[in-house]
């Protein structure tokens, strides 16, 4: 089982105490009875989110698997916004590896997972975050139809422009179905692999401050949802279980922005259209002119 807590950095999990967080999970399977990387890791260029993941998943490089940022580049908004949602086609992923090695793969709401090769896949994807959402990433899911089957148990699948504790919990309880619903009883024949995200803790940290109370709550908070899956995955595979805690990047409050083009536009040095009044579309098109 791989678990990927977005923005999850070292003093977070080995200065608990000076920081007034509380990770018994963590600490339990991790620090005390597992092996940790306590300097941290070197995490790839560029360290955004989608990269990275698409690296955790492939073991190379951003320039390798294609995947160069979270948003795909471009300039004149012909793409409406699109994120690179999807599983690279350059080299292989461990969800098809794993499949190809006997195992059973599966995935819930790991960025850069649309497409992936696996059995049981719910991926990360979204379009406006109302429910059409639902019915997209449920044509989008291996197999279909898996998303509108478990949202009938557990509730409306976070869409990734979900990013609050609310969201976070809905992607455990979609973890915790896979496990039950679909792993339970494949795991008597053969192995599986999960993956597992979430994302609350670095969405609080950018909204509140790294270190906010908020912050905090959100990390604790997926940590008891990790100890739940530990605990099911635990009792599904009677003990025999290698669980990861990975992240993609850590992240720092952000004090000032800079913005040198509102100084040149004041000293008469730059034009820029005035988009106040107009429709997102119209800006557009007036760019692709
Ligand atoms: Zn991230």
């Amino acid at each position: 089982m791989l678990i990927s807590v977005d923005a999850l950095k070292p003093d977070y999990v080995f200065g608990q105490e000076k920081l007034g967080v509380r990770l018994p999970v963590i600490t339990k399977y991790f620090i005390e009875n597992g092996r940790t990387a306590r300097e941290g890791m070197k995490s790839v260029f560029p360290t955004f989110t989608y990269p990275c993941h698409q690296s955790m998943i492939t073991g190379t490089n951003p320039a390798v698997h294609g995947i160069v940022n979270n948003g795909i580049f471009d300039p004149t908004g012909e793409h409406l916004g699109a994120w690179y949602w999807f599983a690279n086609r350059k080299v292989k992923t461990l969800w098809e590896a794993a499949k190809e090695c006997g195992y059973c793969s599966a995935s819930v709401a790991f960025p850069t997972s649309v497409g992936a090769k696996g059995d049981f896949i719910a991926p990360e994807f979204w379009w406006d975050g109302s429910r059409l959402d639902s019915i997209l990433i449920d044509a989008v899911a291996k197999p279909q139809g898996m998303i509108l089957e478990m949202e009938n148990e557990i509730g409306v699948y976070a869409g990734g422009l979900d990013l609050s504790d609310a969201g976070d919990a809905q992607r455990g309880k979609a973890a915790m179905w896979i496990l039950k619903n679909k792993l339970a009883s494949v795991v008597k024949e053969k192995p599986f692999f999960l993956s597992a995200y979430f994302a609350s803790f670095d969405e609080s940290a950018h909204q509140n401050g790294v270190y906010s109370d908020a912050a905090k709550s959100s990390l604790q908070k997926i940590d008891r949802m990790l100890g739940e899956l530990i605990e099911e995955a635990e009792c599904i595979t009677e003990g025999h279980l290698v669980v990861c805690v990975v992240s993609d990047h850590g992240s720092l409050d952000n004090t000032y922005n800079i913005s040198p083009n509102v100084l040149l536009k004041k000293a008469g040095l730059i034009e820029t259209p005035d988009l106040s009044r107009r429709h997102s579309m119209d800006i557009v098109k007036s760019f692709q002119k």
